[in-house]
């Protein structure tokens, strides 16, 4: 199943993307809920991120590749950041470069798990029963707040609109642990790896984000990025106005925005 988050006549509803058509999404997305009838069809509607969490918590490097091009070893742990809220944006919603640090706004193709019930030390074989799904983000990132100008990263990869999320949460993707992952920087493939690279798995980064903070419904955990993100390119490469950056995950869809 497909889970939307749309905006019809001034409204916001949760749904369910059944082919071109937005159906009511009936019961309560947290607990049980199933398919409604149809209410639009995809394009009468505007999509927003699938789901507003109360908390992102992101991995940073990930995938071995990554760590390398930052320039870091391979950590013991995984090692956890939290992007602020309000970076919030959704698969039509544009990154806006922000006026303090607008010459360094690198891309992150992550592969996004949502959260679906609240889950506090879980085991890795009951981390399944409180997966909501799945769906594609972009952890929008200033280098240079991140990497030169601070001394931790929460400014730097928190201004408004740093978070895309969507376009969907795919509830039902077979195999996360082997979905193929990209980011095309207009139309340019950037990223191109496979979850299967992750150091840290799926079941594993919510055990252990479980174990240090209570995961609340609608949480979001960012798994990290693979190799290829502009900053460790030669030259750099860093998103500018009129961009078009999209992250594709194999089984759920193309999240694409477009840089202002
Ligand atoms: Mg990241």
């Amino acid at each position: 199943m497909k889970l939307v988050r749309y905006q019809k006549n001034g409204k916001v509803f949760h749904g369910v993307l059944e082919g071109d058509k937005i159906c009511v999404l009936e019961g309560d997305i947290f607990g049980e809920f199933w398919i409604g009838r149809p209410v639009a069809r995809r394009e009468e509607v505007v999509l927003l991120a699938p789901i507003v969490p109360p908390n992102i918590i992101c991995i940073g490097l990930n995938y071995k590749k990554h760590a390398e091009e930052s320039g870091k070893g391979f950590p013991s742990k995984p090692v956890i950041f939290l992007k602020a809220t309000t970076s919030l944006i959704g698969p039509e919603d544009d990154i806006i470069l922000p006026d303090e640090a607008p010459d360094e706004v690198d891309y992150e193709a992550e592969l996004v798990i949502v959260i679906g019930k609240k889950a506090k030390n879980l085991e890795i074989d009951e981390v399944s029963d409180y997966i909501l799904g799945y769906t594609c983000g972009n952890d929008v990132s200033a280098r240079d707040c991140q990497i030169r100008f601070d001394q931790q990263w929460a400014r730097g990869k928190s201004f408004d609109t740093f978070c895309p999320l969507g376009p969907w949460i795919e509830t039902e993707l077979s195999d996360p642990s082997h979905c193929r992952i990209r980011s095309r920087l207009n139309g340019k493939i950037m990223q191109d790896s496979n979850t299967a690279d992750l150091i840290f798995g799926v079941k594993e980064l919510v055990s252990y984000c479980s174990k240090n903070f209570t995961l609340l419904p609608g949480t979001v955990i960012m798994t990290g990025t693979p190799g290829g993100v502009g900053f460790a390119r030669k030259p750099p490469i860093f998103l500018k106005r009129g961009d078009s950056i999209e992250i594709e995950i194999e089984g759920i869809g193309i999240l694409g925005n477009k840089v202002v």
